[in-house]
């Protein structure tokens, strides 16, 4: 099921189309990767809110889908347990 996103210029939902952009691998996604293990990174890239842009204004503006919001917080959730397993290694190593 397509969500038509509504223009937050002139509330039009119509007019507005999503771009499909290639998947950027920026630093942030890199940083994310390695501090995630790889599949916190997948989680934070589709993550990613999503570009679209109204034909009537025209204006480029970013949104979350439903999908979107999933992912990111699979993200939060994989990055919380990596930093539950980092902590625990230290706390193993300082005893030992
Ligand atoms: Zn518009």
């Amino acid at each position: 099921m397509l969500v038509k996103r509504a223009c937050p210029v002139c509330r039009r939902s119509d007019t507005v189309t999503e771009l499909k952009r290639p998947f950027q691998f920026t630093l942030g996604a890199a940083v994310m990767c390695a501090a995630g293990g790889g599949i916190g990174g997948v989680f934070w890239a589709l993550g990613q809110e999503k570009e679209y842009r109204c034909e009537n204004c025209p204006r480029i503006f970013f949104a979350h889908t439903r999908t979107s919001r999933v992912f990111r917080i699979l993200a939060i959730i994989t990055y919380c347990i990596v930093a539950v397993v980092v902590l625990w290694a230290l706390v193993l190593m300082i005893k030992n």
